[in-house]
């Protein structure tokens, strides 16, 4: 598989790349993980946008999926068709949120465009990869996301404070693209947010060696973020950047 950071601001997008979203491909399958203020455009730089095969939504926080709106105009009014459908797996409430969001009434809101989906309890193919999901500690209904191909599987957080349930659906997995909003020092809320060194312990507990500190916020120093994941982890420890491409 392949991995590339779309973007990866945490809460707004930054001056230097979009709010969350990653990209993942394998033999010719492409699907995404998340679609964050600004992360549409900068998506046309790595893939043409309409040869993508599902849109999974962590949350529906607006730095997680408010591009679906400005994606949803894009495949209804290209000049040469609509573009049919495509899975977009989510929350609940997921269709009628975006529909509001871009003004439209429930129906047919996005219906036409996208076929909404509930995360399933069960592990679900798309195309050659496997997706499952977990539920984590954030103040609305929020999924971390495990994505696997042939034998190899990443995991994303999406937004999360400290859970065991993000250990557990990434035990094994060859890479951790785990949030790192928060830095030590400062009084940090309960079931937020993680911080690099709550990140990196989450990782070493699940035995994953290949760690991505993402979801780094504008107000904070990213070399803090990463230093303070550094004393709590022995793998090899990155720091998210847009356009980053990790083969996994
Ligand atoms: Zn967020
Ligand atoms: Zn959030």
């Amino acid at each position: 598989m392949r991995l590339t950071v779309v973007g990866c601001a945490g809460s707004f997008p930054g001056p230097d790349s979009p709010a969350s979203c990653y990209l993942v491909e394998h033999d010719g399958a492409r699907i995404l993980l998340d679609l964050g203020n600004g992360s549409l455009g900068a998506l046309q730089r790595y893939a043409d946008i309409y040869d993508i095969d599902a849109v999974l939504l962590s949350h529906l926080h607006v730095d997680h999926c408010i591009d679906l709106t400005s994606y949803f105009v894009a495949r209804k009014y290209h000049p040469d068709g609509a573009h049919g459908r495509i899975p977009v797996f989510g929350p609940q409430g997921t269709a009628d949120r975006m529909a509001s969001a871009y003004g439209l009434s429930s129906r047919p809101g996005m219906h036409d465009e996208f076929n909404f989906m509930r995360h399933a309890a069960d592990a679900t193919a798309i195309g050659p990869f496997t997706v499952e999901t977990i539920r984590v500690a954030h103040p609305v209904e929020t999924y971390a996301i495990r994505v696997s191909a042939d034998g190899r599987s990443l995991v994303y957080s999406g937004d999360t404070g400290p859970t065991e349930s993000l250990v557990e659906i990434s035990r094994g997995a060859d890479l951790a693209v785990f949030e790192a909003s928060f830095v030590n020092g400062r009084v940090n809320p309960t079931d937020l947010h993680l911080t690099g060194g709550q990140a990196a312990d989450h990782a070493k507990r699940a035995g994953v060696e290949r760690l991505l500190l993402t979801h780094l916020v504008a107000w904070n120093d990213p070399q803090q973020v990463f230093a303070e994941a550094a004393q709590a982890y022995d793998g090899e420890l990155l720091l998210a950047s847009g356009g980053l491409q990790l083969e996994v």
